[in-house]
């Protein structure tokens, strides 16, 4: 049975086109009761926030529009370190009823906790990213998201559960059976990171199988580490799917915050909502104008176990409020080029991985495994890039070595002209970077080790 049989439109349909298609104004008025309570909800509930707004000299009374949540304290991932593990929860242990934790990409894990009403937004927030994906009560969708800490997991699993969507529950890795499944059950839907997708359509292919035969896949929701779009049209066109993009983060409540529709795939809708979004320049923690990329804070309006004023995600972005063809009317936020933690000061210039992966993925004849190697040598930083060729112009190439030397050489200067760096390319042979079954580890900083 249709959980939700309101909310069906046309072929596109919208999973709360209540809220996904309201007009800015209704937004922005829901937006504004629902941060007054939250303030009021943090401060009454959290001594660290009490103690965090008493120092910024703010009181709940305080906020009277939108703009005044600059007021409010920021708060960082250092928060929740110095709290850990329960210490900025609103609840008491007996209301929560789950518990997750952030990767511990950088550094300790940060826990998050929550209440049945929470939980029960998170599903819905969930079924709406999946629907505006692509994703229907008649699809077979197969999570290879980790289940357990990781919020990706259970939070896809229940969102599709929701839309009545048939979940195969694999979790990560263990890429034979992942392929085994897809081939007999016929998965329509694949949930991974971005660079899993390219590992499984890279393993389907050395075993012969055949889009449409064996992999019978519409949809792929992809997301949790930054990704370009030269590598979604690779997926695409190797797994015959199509591809969105889907951001979340464990304290911000898990997957759900936004996430592409199938329509526009051009910027991921914000739950605006349930959530209030903020585009800081980093250096001056001032508001950057519509559209101007900078790093995201955001508010959640809606928790009971964990609210959070003004998280500092370091991730960095734009939003626009542009209309998008699909109907919506929330914002959208363009791909993640990766957070502030992530960038890498090479002789001085700052470098993203993902500037150095839209250079690769547009070039002919790179697989889209990368590994970006730093090192330091009479205190001059030093960048290799190393890329496996293709398996196709490997073949080739054994016989034409001045080939290779091109496609290096080339390689080397497209990255320069973007960098405004010099780099060395390296091209290794088709299967030996390590693959990752989960956030793939894009860097190699040896200067760290020094
Ligand atoms: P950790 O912070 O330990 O990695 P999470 O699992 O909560 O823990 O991951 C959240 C982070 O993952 C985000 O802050 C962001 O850097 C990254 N991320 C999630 N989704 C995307 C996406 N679609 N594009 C780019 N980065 C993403
Ligand atoms: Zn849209």
């Amino acid at each position: 049975m249709n959980p939700n049989p309101n909310t069906r439109v046309s072929d596109h349909p919208i999973w709360d086109p209540k809220w996904e298609c309201a007009d800015r104004a209704s937004i922005k008025s829901l937006q504004l009761e629902r941060l007054k309570e939250t303030v009021e909800y943090a401060y009454c509930r959290v001594p660290v926030y009490r103690e965090k707004m008493r120092a910024a000299g703010v009181s709940p009374s305080d906020i009277h529009c939108l703009d005044d949540v600059r007021l409010l304290p920021i708060t960082t991932k250092a928060d929740f370190h110095e709290n850990y593990p329960f210490g900025m929860f609103a609840v008491p242990a007996r209301e929560l009823i789950r518990v997750h934790s952030s990767s511990g990409t950088t550094g300790k894990p940060t826990v998050v906790g929550y209440t049945r009403r929470d939980l029960e937004t998170w599903v819905e927030l969930v079924a709406r990213m999946v629907s505006a994906a692509g994703v229907r009560q008649d699809d077979i969708a197969q999570i290879s998201f980790g289940y357990g800490m990781f919020t990706g997991g259970f939070g896809l699993h229940y969102g599709l559960e929701r839309v009545g969507a048939t979940v195969v529950p694999v979790s990560s890795g263990n890429t034979d059976r992942q392929l085994m499944f897809m081939a007999d059950f016929g998965s329509t839907t694949f949930v991974s990171t971005p660079s899993y997708a390219a590992h499984i359509a890279e393993e389907a292919k050395q075993r012969g199988m055949e889009i449409g035969r064996d992999i019978r896949l519409k949809w792929g929701l992809f997301g949790a580490e930054p990704w370009t779009e030269g590598m979604r049209r690779r997926i695409q066109c190797s797994l015959g799917l199509s591809a969105t993009d889907n951001y979340g983060m464990s304290e911000l409540c898990g997957p759900g915050f936004s996430g592409e529709c199938e329509v526009g795939k051009d910027g991921m809708h914000i739950a605006e909502d349930h959530f209030l979004w903020e585009v800081l320049d980093p250096s001056t923690q001032q508001p950057v104008k519509d559209g101007e990329v900078g790093e995201l804070v955001a508010t959640p309006l809606w928790k009971e176990a964990l609210p959070i004023l003004r998280y500092r995600t370091r991730d960095l972005t734009a939003v626009t409020t542009e209309p998008c063809p699909c109907g919506r009317t929330t914002a959208r936020m363009c791909r993640v080029r990766g957070r502030t933690d992530d960038m890498l000061i090479i002789r001085g210039v700052n470098v993203f991985p993902t500037q150095i992966e839209h250079v690769l993925m547009e070039t002919e004849g790179t697989s889209p495994h990368y590994l970006l190697v730093v090192t330091r040598e009479a205190a001059l930083d030093n960048l290799e890039v190393w890329v496996e060729v293709s398996e196709k112009q490997f073949v080739e190439s054994m016989s034409r070595l001045s080939k290779m030397n091109e496609l290096q050489a080339s390689l080397a200067k497209k990255i320069h002209s973007v960098l405004g760096v010099s780099v060395k390319v390296k091209l290794v042979e088709p299967q030996t970077l390590e693959r990752s079954q989960g956030k793939a580890k894009r860097v190699l900083d040896k200067r760290s080790l020094e």
